[in-house]
């Protein structure tokens, strides 16, 4: 077993393009707590992303990790394959993770305790403006957002808080609270 019995697994979801992973980065900058799991993904590298954003590889490898039982969770997105290496976090650590559903849903059989975060845009309008700002081509944009009212439906039913992302610092701060009373629970005797 990776992780020890003490530890948050905190995973953060929602749909394309809300921001998961600016705030997943405010949270690691503002909780020393908390230790990122960094994913592999097949998805080609952004002309926008610089390299450390995932572990990228191609689909046989992936396949293999695969077959060798490396991934804790694993799911196809969109055509490309997504997985979070079993955690190697350092003692102590709060594991955070920024995924997709169908992945958060696999956490959550295997760790029951897991708490499941989802992140929401204000507005369909602004979630459009991100995924445009970020790179995607009109195809790729028109194709994540045909997909977020699914997202957003298995989100909610497997979501344990919802947090709108209207502004970075105050839904970083938001979940930070959650994380704190998380923590406080966790230090009662049951
Ligand atoms: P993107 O291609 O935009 O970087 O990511 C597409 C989706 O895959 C996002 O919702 C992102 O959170 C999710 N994702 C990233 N890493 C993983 C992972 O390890 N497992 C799963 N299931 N989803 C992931």
């Amino acid at each position: 077993m990776p992780l020890s019995a003490e530890s948050l697994i905190v995973v953060l979801i929602g749909p394309g393009g809300v921001g998961k992973g600016t705030v997943a980065q405010r949270l690691l900058e503002r909780d020393d707590r908390l230790w990122l799991s960094r994913s592999w993904t097949t998805r080609p590298q952004r002309a926008t992303e610089k390299g450390f954003e995932y572990h990228f590889v191609d689909r046989a490898t992936f396949e293999e990790a695969i077959d060798d039982d490396q991934f804790l969770e694993w799911a196809e997105f969109h055509g490309n394959l997504y997985g979070t290496p079993l955690p190697t976090a350092p003692d102590g650590a709060d594991v955070l993770l920024e995924i997709e559903v169908q992945g958060a849903a696999q956490v959550l059989e295997a760790y029951p305790d897991a708490v499941v975060i989802m992140l929401l845009p204000p507005s369909m309008g602004q979630l459009e403006d991100r995924l445009r700002r970020r790179g995607d081509e009109d195809q790729h944009v028109a194709m994540r957002l045909s997909s977020t009212p699914d997202e957003l439906a298995k989100g909610e039913k497997i979501a344990s808080f919802i947090v709108v992302n209207d502004e970075i610092e105050r839904a970083t701060g938001e979940i930070l609270s959650i994380l704190e009373r998380l923590r406080q629970l966790r230090r009662l005797p049951s």
